[in-house]
């Protein structure tokens, strides 16, 4: 029986994994893809999780942004300077990179190993992929929001908001502005964007409530070509997003799975970020399984409580904030515009991962109930 195996090798499996394996445990990587996989995303991310791993990021990193643009229908441009430049990563390099600095601690990885039934078994789980069975004592249920675990784990109670994104990727010969342009008037209920990246720029659309995909596309497509893009040549990629909506379990109750990142609905609807989140609730898996294989069983309810308690406000607050803005964004462009203090709060709330909620979140849990 293996210590542990995490099912999903996104940032918050391969986090997990990473921090499992360094403790020299026995831990399994199940990903249904074969690397480096592709994962609709920006690849926006804030360099502050560095600190949490011994690696080297920097081969992965494209751009860096020091500046975001907003705009209401590509007019009236209000820009800000960011307390802390952000990173353009590629995602599918970012997570491989990841999954093999894992891999060379001691995890195993099994790639196109789809996880297509979980039963709990004496002491730990038993999990069945397309072609082979493992048992482990601790599983970690890192499959995102489109991954079925967690309902086969019995989570089966749905607690999060759902939303979506979807992507377009525009090659370019020039080498893009690092500006991230951001624009309110173009999506009801979410925004239009545009962030560079290697060798062009990630176009996308997103929004906070569930809208049809068609709807989406069609505004995708009037977006790039108001950007002066031929729409037709860009990839487009869709993918839902799942935002923190109450405190929730994120454990089972015989205290042997965990739900981490997308899977635990850790996204951020108003930063439009979940990388950071999902590195993190990987690395506290991992600390939790560690203290719980060494006899304290409750560091698993122990790890649910600290993200409620910290994360989950955080990214409770900023999904009222979405909402507060994305109900009347012209409004809210107007009065960010009018007061400077309050875009900068508004960009470090939105640049930081998690703590940094200042007066806004507080604004925004006592105006929408
Ligand atoms: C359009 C869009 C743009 C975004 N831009 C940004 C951004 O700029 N910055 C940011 O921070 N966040 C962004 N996000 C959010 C970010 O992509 C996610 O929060 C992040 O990928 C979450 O990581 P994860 O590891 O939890 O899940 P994922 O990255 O989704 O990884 C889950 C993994 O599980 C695997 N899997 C699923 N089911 C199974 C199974 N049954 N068996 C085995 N493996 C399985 C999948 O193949 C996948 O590799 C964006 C999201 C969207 C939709």
């Amino acid at each position: 029986m293996h210590d542990c195996v995490v099912i999903g090798g996104g940032p918050a499996g391969g986090s997990a994994a990473y921090h499992l394996a360094r403790r020299g445990y026995d831990v399994v990587v199940l990903e249904k893809e074969h690397l480096p996989r592709a994962k609709p995303c920006r690849g926006c991310v804030s360099p502050r999780f560095t600190p949490w791993f011994d690696l080297d990021f920097t081969p992965v990193v494209t751009r860096h942004i020091h500046q975001v643009c907003l705009s209401w229908s590509l007019r009236d441009p209000l820009e800000v300077s960011l307390p802390q430049p952000l990173w353009m990563v590629l995602r599918p390099h970012f997570d491989q990179l990841l999954l093999e600095a894992a891999v060379a601690r001691g995890a195993t990885l099994h790639q196109g190993a789809e996880v297509t039934a979980l039963l709990p078994v004496g002491q730990g789980w038993r999990i069945t992929t397309s072609g082979q069975v493992f048992t482990a004592r601790y599983l970690v249920l890192a499959d995102g929001t489109l991954g079925r675990a967690s309902a086969m784990a019995g989570f089966t109670h749905r607690v999060h908001q759902v939303g979506a994104g979807l992507e377009a990727q525009v090659t370019l010969d020039v080498p893009p502005r690092e500006i991230a342009y951001l624009d309110l008037g173009w999506v009801r209920n979410g925004l239009a964007w545009s962030f560079p990246r290697a060798n062009g720029y990630s176009v996308g659309v997103s929004v906070v409530r569930q809208t049809g995909r068609a709807e989406l596309a069609l505004q995708l497509r009037r977006f790039l070509r108001a950007n002066g893009h031929i729409a037709k040549d860009c990839p487009v990629t869709a993918h839902p997003t799942f935002a923190w909506r109450e405190r929730q379990a994120l454990h089972t109750p015989d205290l042997r799975a965990l739900r981490v990142g997308d899977a635990a609905a850790l996204f951020d609807p108003l930063a439009g970020a979940g990388i950071g989140h999902a590195l993190f609730s990987g690395l506290e898996a991992a600390k939790a399984i560690h203290l719980s294989l060494s006899g304290q069983a409750q560091a698993i309810p122990a790890y649910s409580a600290l993200i409620n308690h910290g994360l989950g406000r955080h990214l409770l607050g900023s999904r009222l904030l979405a909402d507060l803005v994305y109900y009347n964004p012209k409004f809210s462009l107007h009065l960010l515009s009018a007061s400077p203090g309050l875009l900068q709060t508004l960009a470090s709330f939105v640049t930081s991962d998690r703590g940094h909620l200042g007066p806004l979140r507080g604004l925004a849990l006592r105006l929408i109930p």
